[in-house]
Formats: C-alpha cells, sequence, structure tokens
C-alpha cells in the first residue's frame, strides 16, 4: 500500500510541512553523509560545514582585499588587518577563521599538492592585531575582562594582542600615539539641546572622569549604549589606521547585522544605513576598509562552530539598565524571528543593502566619522516643535558643534526621554567630547558671536528688572 492511501496521510503531510529540513536527513553538500546541523532548510554534514564556513568568511575577506573588479592571482593587501575582538561569540569565531585561513603555516603536504607557486603561499597581510577594548570603567560594576581577552587570544600564535580601554577616548596621551591632531582636550556647552555648541578646551580632568562625564550627560539609555558603541569603533578606526592597517575585520555575524541595521535606521542613522554593511574609511591619508567577513553567517552557525572547536567564549559585557533600550528590544524581536522564521534575518540585510541616501555627502561626522547629510540643526529646528516660544531658532555660529554632527549622533547627544532616564537638570552642562571630536577647524576657528534669542537677552538682565 503506497503512503498515499494510507488514512493519517494529511496528517502526515502537515507534520512534514513543520520539519526544519527541506527533503531528506543527508548533507545537501557531499551527499553522502548523515546531516549534522540545519542551515536555513538545508542540512550539512560537519566536514561540509567547516568548509562552508571557511568559505564564506573568505570569499569576504578577499574580495575587501581584490575589489570587485579585478582577479588578481596573487591577493596581496597594501597594509596590515586588525581584528576587532570583544569577547563575543561573531568576534571569537571570526579571529578563529581568520587564522585558519590566513595566518597559519601551510604544511608541506600542501605545498607539494600546489606547487610552491600557489598564491596562497603569500600572506595577504604580513601581520593581523587583535584589538580587545575594556569597558569596564565605564560603569560600576562591571569586571574587566582584559586578562580572559588575552589568554583566548594566546591561542592563535601568529598575531598580535592590542589591549584598549575605552577612557582612551578621553586620553590625550592616546590620541598622541595615534598621531592625533590637534591635542586639546575640549567640552561642548549643552544648555540649549537644539544646538550643541561653542566648543571650549577641557579644564584638565582624569580620561575616566571625562568618560563617566560623558556618559552620565547622555539624555536616555539607548543613547549611552549607542555612544560607548560609537567611542569602541572610534578607537578600532584610529588605533588600525596607525598601525598601518588597510582593513579592519569586524565579528558581525548575519543575526548581529540585521539587529544593528535597524537599531541604527530607528535612531535616526538612516543615512549611513551602506555603512552599516560595508565602510571605507580615511585619515591622514591611510585608507582603510572596514569589512564584515561573517555577514553571511547566523548566530547559531557562529554557536555550533564555536561548540565543535572547543572555543572559550567569554562573553560581551552586559551594559547596566539595557534591558528597555532600542538595541536591546531590537535584539530580542531579532532572535525570536530567527528561531521561527530562519530566512527573515537575511532578507532583512539584503533589502536593506539596497538602501541608500538620496544625496550623497561629503563632509563627516565629527564623532562618529559616518557621512553626514549637511545642516542636520537647521532641519531639525524647521521640522520639529522643540518649544512654544516662536523666537527659538538663532542662527548658529561657525563654532557650533551641531554642523559638526551627523543627524543620529545629534539625536544622541539631545533627544529627550519622556521616562527621564538621566536627570538632565542634575547632568553636568559642559560635557567633554572624545578626543578626536576637537577636529582643528573646530577648534583653531575665532570665536564668533553668538546671535542670541530675545529670550536669552531676558535672561541676562532679568535681575535688573522690575516685576510690574
Ligand atoms: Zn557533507
Ligand atoms: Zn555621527
Amino acid at each position: 500500500m503506497s503512503s498515499c492511501e494510507n488514512p493519517s496521510s494529511e496528517a502526515d503531510a502537515l507534520m512534514q510541512r513543520r520539519k526544519k529540513y527541506d527533503k531528506s536527513k543527508i548533507c545537501v553538500k557531499c551527499k553522502e553523509k548523515h546531516g549534522s546541523i540545519i542551515i536555513r532548510h538545508a542540512v550539512y554534514c560537519r566536514d561540509c560545514f567547516t568548509e562552508v564556513l571557511l568559505y564564506r568568511s573568505r570569499r569576504i575577506l578577499d574580495l575587501a582585499v581584490q575589489g570587485r573588479s579585478s582577479k588578481k592571482r596573487t591577493l596581496k593587501a597594501p597594509g596590515d588587518l586588525m581584528v576587532a575582538y570583544s569577547g563575543g561569540l561573531g568576534s571569537s569565531v571570526l579571529l578563529d577563521l581568520v587564522t585558519r585561513t590566513y595566518f597559519v603555516d601551510r604544511s608541506e603536504e600542501f605545498t607539494q599538492r600546489s606547487g610552491i607557486n600557489h598564491p596562497r603561499h603569500t600572506r595577504v597581510w604580513e601581520k593581523a592585531y587583535v584589538v580587545h577594548v575594556d569597558i569596564s570603567s565605564a560603569f560600576e560594576g562591571l569586571q574587566d575582562h582584559m586578562q580572559a581577552a588575552q589568554k583566548c587570544i594566546g591561542r592563535y600564535p601568529g598575531v598580535t594582542f592590542v589591549p584598549l580601554h575605552i577612557e582612551d577616548a578621553f586620553d590625550i596621551s592616546w590620541w598622541q600615539s595615534v598621531g592625533g591632531m590637534p591635542e586639546t582636550p575640549v567640552v561642548v556647552d549643552l544648555t540649549d539641546d537644539l544646538l550643541p555648541c561653542r566648543i571650549t578646551i577641557d579644564e584638565g580632568r582624569g580620561p575616566k572622569e571625562s568618560l563617566r562625564s560623558f556618559l552620565s550627560s547622555l539624555p536616555t539609555q539607548t543613547a549611552v549604549h549607542t555612544a560607548v558603541q560609537n567611542l569602541i569603533r572610534m578607537l578600532l578606526l584610529h588605533t588600525a589606521a596607525s598601525r598601518g592597517c588597510s582593513h579592519l575585520a569586524l565579528g558581525t555575524s548575519l543575526t548581529s547585522l540585521s539587529i544593528s541595521l535597524i537599531a541604527s535606521i530607528s535612531q535616526g542613522g538612516g543615512f549611513a544605513v551602506r555603512e552599516e554593511l560595508e565602510e571605507d574609511w580615511a585619515s591622514n591619508g591611510t585608507k582603510l576598509k572596514i569589512t564584515r567577513p561573517l555577514h553571511e553567517i547566523g548566530m547559531k552557525e557562529c554557536a555550533a562552530w564555536a561548540w565543535w572547536n572547543n572555543l572559550t567564549i567569554i562573553g560581551k559585557q552586559k551594559l547596566p539598565g539595557g534591558k528597555h533600550g532600542i538595541g536591546s528590544l531590537t535584539k530580542d524581536f531579532i532572535v525570536g524571528l530567527e528561531r521561527d522564521y530562519p530566512s527573515t534575518v537575511s532578507t532583512i540585510v539584503r533589502t536593506s543593502a539596497k538602501l541608500a541616501p538620496k544625496q550623497l555627502s561629503n563632509s563627516r561626522c565629527s564623532l562618529c566619522q559616518r557621512p553626514a547629510q549637511p545642516d542636520i540643526a537647521e532641519w531639525k529646528g524647521k521640522t520639529s516643535i522643540r518649544s512654544l516660544q516662536p523666537d527659538e531658532h538663532t542662527v548658529l555660529d561657525d563654532n557650533a558643534l551641531s554642523h559638526a554632527l551627523c543627524y543620529a549622533c545629534h539625536t544622541t547627544l539631545t533627544s529627550r526621554s519622556s521616562r527621564g532616564a538621566v536627570n538632565r537638570s542634575e547632568a553636568p552642562r559642559h560635557l567633554p567630547l572624545p578626543v578626536w571630536a576637537a577636529s582643528t577647524q573646530l577648534v583653531q576657528a575665532p570665536p564668533r558671536r553668538t546671535r542670541v534669542t530675545s529670550q536669552q537677552q531676558k535672561a541676562a538682565i532679568a535681575d535688573y528688572l522690575l516685576d510690574t
């Protein structure tokens, strides 16, 4: 009797549809071995899975070196490679994949098989640096992960460990070590939250104190988290450029990429949506390509790789109060979505890859160094009602930081929280800025007179007026 005549065939069909894999339990690649993992409905055995992950990450890194047009036989990058290592799942897997592909000594067997002139014998990058940014001084109660990170990175003999601390972002001696200019710490006046302006020189606070003061002045928990990510990002960029790296590899998996895309767009970062995927950055003539070799590999595959290869995952630091931030809420949503509908996450990334801003911009944001659309402060002033006073919109002087910020960073500094996560009236008025924010143009421009509103004029002479 065939299965079609079986009375329970309908129920069987329903059961079939619920299966997570399409056809059989045999590996789709070698078509021999029993499958060990299902990646978006396709079954792979362990060996083929290993090959697939090595191939996918290598393809993205190779493309980043050779560009899309030319097919060079010998791959050679103009500088070294820097791998960002947070201790989380993605960057741990990335470090393992990158060192296996590019930084192992080729076995004799490989040399005999492929000949001494095989392009894989030349190193694509001479050196690999692995950077870990410790963020424990940003908040109370965080543990210092530096030693654990160093131990994990020590498993890979071909790489150089570079320890950084998040407070380096406010440390002039670090800024000097990466050749940064100018060498002056600055603060910004945040009294008027539409117009963060009038940059002045800081009066000598320590890096940790400046960092805490910067974070505590931010208006929302979401802003604090975004700021921490931006500080880490900029520390990585400047360190990579100063060490002569041409490529910076981030361990962003497909899952974390779709989380950061949605979270960034929802915080006003839509103008730089392309930069979430792939990015070119230049500083003092050094060109740096930021690449995400895991952007086709989901979190589940990363977890399987880590498990099968016995990787130690020290875990990312959990920031306090982050549960209700936009980032965490987006993460909960996307991770839940990926569990039930595994293809949706790659759809988010593929759809976002087609998005582009209407106009291109030549200017870069002073804080995050991503492309910034011009005149956002003026635009924000015109499109949103910030006050019922009719004459609030003043003309900014050239010294104002608002001219140099992207929409997302402007929002990070000035957005208001309905819950009042951070009490603004208690927050310090002068916000210390990261060392790179003091671009030459901002600090050296001669201070101009700021046009004051009639409200501000009235406030200034309020003590001399008689009550009528
Ligand atoms: Zn197989
Ligand atoms: Zn920005």
